[in-house]
């Protein structure tokens, strides 16, 4: 994924900033964005126009999200 260098460009390039949230898995506050293709993608918080856009993702959390709930599964299969 593209994405534009800080808030500056991602406001140029029609990305909208949707609300403030915490990762599921770290725990850090993140700022929710929509892009223009209306996918919402979780961005490290900017604290001005000028800051590093940095996709929240790159941090691996979507990978230990995915292997959290593949546990979540594994432990549904075992109760069932
Ligand atoms: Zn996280």
């Amino acid at each position: 994924m593209n994405l534009p260098r800080n808030s500056e460009e991602l406001l140029a390039q029609r990305y909208r900033f949707l609300e403030f949230g915490v990762c599921d898995v770290c725990g850090k506050t993140v700022e929710w964005w929509m892009t223009p293709k209306h996918k919402q993608i979780p961005i490290n918080v900017m604290y001005s126009p000028k800051s590093p856009a940095e996709s929240h993702w790159e941090e691996n959390c979507f990978l230990k999200a995915k292997l959290k709930a593949k546990q979540n599964d594994r432990k549904e299969s075992v109760a069932a």
